[in-house]
């Protein structure tokens, strides 16, 4: 019987509870109601701390861009401004929410594979910092909107460098049949440079690739600089181009188990540093600004997600079910992308774990899991029961599915609790449904 595994980076309070940014658990459940996701916000500011200190250190210039897909609402966009980050979205409705929650508009920059005409719109008229352009047809569609407005906008060019990254499939990003960027080896990238040089609406302003995610060493990154760096020097040879920036995405692994060991961020920052550095020199070129894009190793770890624990299935010798009051809803990463997590129990976080269950949602879904595994002190209905790690891509991908309402979302800091997202109705879900 072992103790509980992530528990050691938790605090347990002198209750012997759970607590976060040192507000006890049981406490949060009973003010807002589960499923309840709680971030420690000092985890998040310790964080970009580390991202920041290697570049501070390297004396390099360069930028901290937030991924807010990871978690997208007001209040995170607020506090990334304050800690000096800038921050990519990659649709309209993540745009609306950063500039609402006071994101500098010249610190934002805009994804995707298929950018609508109305989000360009949205973005040139909010003069944003600068649209990665991702496609031919997407240079098309902004050119006109900029002709139209007699407007110009930075771009920054996203190349597929054709690396793989060692992850999930769906969750990597930088190979040549990735549908997102311009390929290299086929020529794409470089006819979309000369399209982007000759337009006179479009300064571009550097090269961007993000090789993947839940990555956990620095060896992609460094091959992925190895390519730009020498597609770099190869524009510059050809058209005299000089990159301003270099960005070289996100994608830095988060610990969500016991046994994901990912490097801390300071390390894979100095890592890339590092590797910028020597090829910038070898060939000579002027040294860009080094963007990098972390969500998930930034949102991720600082959350737990509370839920009270229902009922019960034990088939014996077969398996034993531990259902709680959220699931797929709220964390489709399980069902989605096999993704582990653990589990513990919030009122008995030390207690011995005496039962190996498989955690279950409430959804009408098989592949509603939330934990396969988990080890856990007996349970009973009405424990609160918490997943560690689940600050990003959590609440962004949550559902309405079987018309459960979305949960609410806590800000705790040095013991105090701020409600930043608040849970959702049954009105809240017919706002849309205008019935016939
Ligand atoms: C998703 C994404 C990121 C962030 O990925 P994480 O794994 O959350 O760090 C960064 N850049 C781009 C372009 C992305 O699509």
């Amino acid at each position: 019987m072992k103790l509980a595994n992530l528990s050691d980076s938790f605090e347990i309070n002198q209750a012997g509870h759970l607590a976060i940014g040192g507000v006890d658990t049981l406490k949060l459940a009973k003010k807002y109601g589960t499923p309840l996701i709680a971030y420690d916000v000092s985890k998040i500011k310790s964080k970009i701390k580390h991202f920041k200190q290697a570049f501070i250190e390297a004396n390099v210039p360069y930028r901290v861009v937030y991924a807010s897909k990871a978690f997208s609402a007001m209040a995170m966009y607020q506090l990334v401004a304050q800690e000096g980050l800038g921050c990519d979205v990659v649709s309209g409705g993540e745009l609306y929410t950063a500039l609402k929650g006071g994101m500098p508009p010249e610190r934002i920059e805009f994804h995707g594979n298929n950018k609508l005409p109305a989000e360009l719109e949205m973005a040139v008229d909010a003069k944003i910092g600068c649209i990665v352009v991702d496609n031919f047809q997407e240079i098309e569609f902004l050119d006109n909107i900029l002709r139209a407005k007699k407007s110009s906008i930075a771009v920054v060019l996203r190349v597929a460098p054709g690396i793989e990254a060692e992850t999930h499939k769906y969750i990597s990003t930088g190979q040549e049949n990735s549908k997102f960027g311009f390929d290299v080896h086929s020529g794409q990238a470089e006819k979309a440079l000369k399209q982007l040089i000759e337009n006179p609406r479009m300064n571009v302003k550097g090269v961007h690739c993000h090789i993947g995610s839940q990555i956990f060493s620095a060896k992609g990154f460094v091959m992925a600089v190895e390519k730009m760096v020498s597609l770099l020097h190869e524009w510059y040879e050809k058209y005299s181009f000089e990159a301003e920036v270099l960005n070289l995405g996100g994608g830095f692994g988060t610990r969500y188990t016991e046994q994901d060991q990912p490097l801390p961020p300071e390390v894979f920052a100095a890592k890339i540093i590092t590797a910028v550095k020597e090829k910038i020199n070898a060939y000579g070129l002027k040294l860009p600004a080094i963007w990098i894009e972390p969500g998930r190793s930034l949102a991720g770890e600082a959350a737990a997600t509370l839920y009270t624990v229902g009922s019960r299935k034990d088939v014996e010798g077969v398996c034993h079910f531990v259902a709680v009051d959220g699931g797929m809803g709220d964390n489709i990463r399980p069902a989605l992308y096999q993704a582990k997590y653990e589990a513990m129990l919030a009122n008995k976080p030390k207690a011995l774990q005496e039962q190996i269950v498989t955690i279950v949602g409430k959804y009408c879904e098989s592949g509603d899991i939330l934990v396969q595994d988990a080890s856990l002190p007996i349970t009973h209905p009405g424990d609160i029961l918490a997943i560690p790690s689940t600050g990003a891509y959590g609440y962004t991908m949550a559902s309405n599915y079987n018309r459960n309402p979305r949960p609410a979302v806590v800000f705790c800091e040095n013991g105090t609790d701020q409600l930043i997202i608040r849970r959702e109705t049954y009105d809240d879900m017919l706002n849309c449904d205008l019935g016939m």
